[in-house]
C-alpha cells in the first residue's frame, strides 16, 4: 500500500517536472524569438556603409584634371521636359523644385546629363562659332574650352550635375539663381561654379550650374564657401576617386 502511495506522488512528481520544464523551454523559445533580428551596432556598421557609399558616388571630382572614369556607369531618370538626370539625385531635386514653386520660384533643368556625342557636339559647335569671328583653329580651340568642357571632364556627363534656368514665364533667371544660391543646400546642391573660385576650378563663373554632393557635403561647403576641389582637399580625398582616362 506505501509503495503504490509513492509510486503514485513519485508519477505525479515526474509530470510536474515534465510540465514545468515544457512551459519554460517555451516561455525561453518565445523570449528569442523577440530579439529584434538587427541590434544596435549591425545598424550602425549598415549606416557607415550606406554613408561611405554616398559619398563615394557624390563626391567624384571631376575637372580638367580629372577625367570621368573609363568604366562610369550612371543609371538615368527621364524628366518631364525630356532632360535626364541620375537615378540617385532625382528625388532631391524634384524636392528642391517643389519646393521653389512653393516659394513662386520657376526653374527648369536646362541641361542634364550628357553623352559623350552630346559633350563633343557642344565642344564643336563653339569651335566652329570662333572660327566663323576669323580665330585660328588653335584660338577657336582655347577660347571654346573656357565655355565648354572637354569630352571627359564634363560634370554633365557624369547625370548628377544640372544647368537650371528660370521656365521665363513665371521666373527670370536672375530670380531663379538666387533662390538657388540660397537654398540649394539644403537639398544636397552646391553652386559648381562660383565667380570667386574660377581660378580653382577653373571654369567660368555659371549661376546655373549646380552640382549634386549629398546634404552633409552641401551644407558644409555652403557654410564655409570653399569650392568641390577646396573641400575635397580639406577631406583629404581629392586623390581618392582618380581615372587612367
Ligand atoms: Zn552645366
Amino acid at each position: 500500500m506505501r509503495k503504490r502511495f509513492f509510486l503514485l506522488w513519485f508519477g505525479i512528481f515526474i509530470g510536474a517536472v515534465l510540465l514545468i520544464a515544457t512551459v519554460m523551454t517555451k516561455i525561453y523559445s518565445t523570449h528569442l524569438a523577440n530579439v529584434p533580428e538587427i541590434s544596435f551596432s549591425s545598424a550602425e556598421k549598415v549606416d557607415i556603409e550606406e554613408q561611405i557609399a554616398e559619398e563615394e558616388w557624390c563626391l567624384i571630382l571631376v575637372n580638367k584634371e580629372h577625367c570621368i572614369p573609363n568604366d562610369y556607369e550612371v543609371e538615368l531618370v527621364e524628366l518631364s521636359n525630356g532632360q535626364c538626370v541620375d537615378r540617385r539625385i532625382y528625388p532631391a531635386l524634384q524636392e528642391m523644385f517643389d519646393t521653389a514653386r512653393s516659394e513662386g520660384i520657376y526653374p527648369v533643368v536646362a541641361s542634364g546629363y550628357r553623352t559623350v556625342e552630346k559633350q563633343q557636339s557642344l565642344m564643336d559647335e563653339k569651335i566652329a562659332a570662333y572660327l566663323v569671328e576669323g580665330y585660328s583653329l588653335r584660338e577657336a580651340k582655347e577660347k571654346a574650352e573656357i565655355w565648354v568642357a572637354a569630352v571627359g571632364t564634363s560634370e554633365h556627363q557624369l547625370g548628377i550635375s544640372v544647368d537650371i534656368n528660370a521656365d521665363g514665364v513665371h521666373s527670370a533667371g536672375s530670380e531663379v539663381y538666387k533662390w538657388l544660391d540660397e537654398n540649394s543646400y539644403q537639398f544636397g546642391f552646391i553652386k559648381r561654379y562660383p565667380e570667386d573660385k574660377t581660378e580653382i576650378t577653373g571654369i567660368i563663373n555659371e549661376p546655373w550650374h549646380y552640382r549634386y554632393v549629398g546634404k552633409a557635403a552641401a551644407a558644409e561647403i555652403y557654410r564655409s564657401g570653399v569650392c568641390l576641389e577646396e573641400y575635397l582637399e580639406e577631406l583629404g580625398q581629392s586623390n581618392s576617386i582618380e581615372s587612367d582616362m
